[in-house]
């Protein structure tokens, strides 16, 4: 079935179109070229949904960085997450004494970020923050500080832009809500 279809079936109403994560990239870049002035950031992207933020994001930032990504997962294939953060693929770089800039799409209850953030700090980063496109607050489940973020959302379930309704759709241009009666059809699978 053509991509377009598959889409119409999922989503409900778009959030974000293409040109408003475009500003949220140019600002937060501009912002980080502001910040990072001077250093040679680690950009260390959360696989596999920060892939297409990170790319956007990098390229307006003004710095010499350096990329690399770690596969850290706590929701498996649901709708809520694990509450349990696992690390699939690490880091190939050392962080040691490295200002460490963490890109993730979303960040709900805050557990991958900490797990991220704390790991990266114990194996000696001179500094971790980190920059989400979406800020989703409901859930969040610990106090990890989120020094950049592009906008918050509710506590509704997005897809598009890297973030996937299971494991697909992450090629969406834009970030719509999906459905809830994709959620409920989903869930009692
Ligand atoms: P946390 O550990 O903060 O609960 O979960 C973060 C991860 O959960 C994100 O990196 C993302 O993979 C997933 N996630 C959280 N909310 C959403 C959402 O609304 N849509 C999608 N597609 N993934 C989400």
């Amino acid at each position: 079935m053509p991509k377009n279809d598959n889409i119409n079936r999922i989503i409900d109403h778009k959030l974000f179109t293409e040109d408003d994560i475009h500003q949220m990239c140019v600002r937060l870049g501009k912002q980080l070229t502001e910040d990072y002035a001077g250093k040679k950031p680690l950009i260390v992207g959360a696989l596999k949904g920060a892939i297409f933020f990170l790319t956007d994001l990098v390229r307006e930032m003004d710095v010499e960085e350096e990329i690399d990504f770690m596969d850290v997962s706590s929701y498996g294939d649901g709708f809520v997450s694990s509450g349990k953060v696992d690390l699939i693929t690490d880091l190939t770089t050392d962080v040691k004494d490295r200002d460490v800039l963490i890109v993730e799409d979303i960040v709900d209850t805050g557990l991958t970020l900490k797990y991220m953030k704390d790991m990266l700090k114990e194996r000696g980063a001179k500094s971790v923050k980190c920059c989400v496109l979406l800020n989703k607050e409901a859930n969040r489940a610990t106090d990890v500080e989120i020094e950049y973020y592009g906008s918050k959302v509710g506590n509704e379930f997005v897809v598009g832009y890297g973030l996937d309704f299971m494991n697909a759709f992450r090629n969406i241009k834009y970030i719509g809500v999906l459905k809830p009666e994709v959620i409920k059809l989903a869930d009692n699978k």
